[in-house]
This record gives C-alpha cells, structure tokens and sequence, in this order.
C-alpha cells in the first residue's frame, strides 16, 4: 500500500500516520520527523532545514525531495509507505511522479483529513513543540492553504478525504474501510 497524506498542521497526520502504519505494515516517513533528525544530530542538510523549519517555512523542493528519494530506496519502503507531510507543493508531486515512475510503482490513495482551522490552531498551541509558537502556527497554516492545498486537485483521482474531527481510533478506522471499499483502480474509472 503506497499512500499519501494530505491535511493542514494540526489535523493529525502524524498519529493517523502511525496507526495506518501499524495496521498496514509499511513504513511511515514523515518529512517533518526526518528534517527534525537531521537539525538535532547537525547534518549539513539539518543545517540547511533549520532557518525554515524555524519560521515555519517550507524547506526548497529540490532539498526535501532529494531526502524523500533516499528514504524510499531504503529496503523497507519497497513494499509500500505512509508519506506524511509529503509532497506540500506541486513540484514535490512531480518530483515524487518521477521517482515512483522509476521504481514502476503507483500510489494507491491520498488522504485528505479536514478539520476547521481553530480546531487546528487550537490542537497545535496545545502541542507545544519548540516551533509551534503562535505566530509560526499561524504561518505555517497559510502556507498550507497557499502552497499544498493545490495538491487536492492534481490528486482529484486519488482522493479520498475524512472528517479529521473525532477520536483517532474512528478516523483511523474509518480511512481503513474506505481503501478497501474503493480499490485505486475503480476509484480512478469513476465508479
Ligand atoms: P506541521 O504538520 O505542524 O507543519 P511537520 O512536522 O509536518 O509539521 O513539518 C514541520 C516543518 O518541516 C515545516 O514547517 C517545514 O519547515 C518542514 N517540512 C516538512 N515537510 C516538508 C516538505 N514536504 N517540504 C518542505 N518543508 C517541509
């Protein structure tokens, strides 16, 4: 199962991710988690992150997809993967267009999770990470609307969206049932 998931911070991508994950038995890569890593360890490429990640900015395609395209030629992800917080542009998507296209692989299905944007903003000044200040919160919510949302329609095809309001279990158990109910192929015919 190849599957990516779409949704403005704070929906809970990351604990659906974790759970698809486990139920799934692939891999959840999150680019946040992995460029989070490389800034705490003092990576040449956590360097390059750090000012973005820091003002809640998006890192530049070309750096993240490069960090994207070594991941997935890891052993683990061969079989399949949960992409979280991947791809957030639409140059992203070309990109991984490509590198799926080399491995003549195909996503399954994109997840959209919803939610209004006080619950969001709200859910993440309760988080309280270190980036997760008012203003960089409400930074990175624009950001979101202005350069991922556009990915719902290049993904029209694929997509596959739920109600990110709830108990994660319901929501978790809910995308589940939807991936079986709509194989990928009949999803794409229309029917
Ligand atoms: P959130 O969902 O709260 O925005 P993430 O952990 O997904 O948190 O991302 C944290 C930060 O990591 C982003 O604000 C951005 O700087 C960087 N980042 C994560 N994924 C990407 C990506 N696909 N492209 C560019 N930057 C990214």
């Amino acid at each position: 199962m190849r599957l990516v998931l779409i949704g403005p911070p704070g929906a809970g991508k990351g604990t659906q991710a974790a759970m698809l994950s486990s139920a799934l038995g692939v891999p959840h890569i999150s680019t946040g988690d992995l460029f989070r890593r490389h800034r705490d360890l003092g990576t040449p490429l956590g360097r390059e992150a750090e000012r973005y990640l820091d003002a809640g900015e998006l890192v530049p395609d070309a750096v993240t997809v490069g960090m994207v395209r070594l991941r997935l030629d890891e052993p683990d992800a061969r079989h399949g993967f949960i992409l979280d917080g991947f791809p957030r542009t639409v140059p992203q998507a070309d990109g991984l267009a490509l590198l799926l296209d080399e491995s003549a692989v195909k996503l399954d299905a994109v997840v959209e999770f919803t939610a209004p944007e006080d619950v969001l903003v709200g859910r993440l000044l309760a988080r309280g990470r270190p980036d997760d200040t008012e203003d960089v919160v409400r930074n990175r919510q624009h950001v979101y609307r202005r350069d991922t949302a556009p990915l719902l329609a290049y993904y029209a095809d694929l997509l596959l969206s739920v109600d990110a309001v709830g108990g994660a279990e319901e929501i978790a158990d809910e995308v589940l049932t939807r991936l079986q109910a709509a194989p990928q192929s009949e999803r794409r015919r229309g029917r």
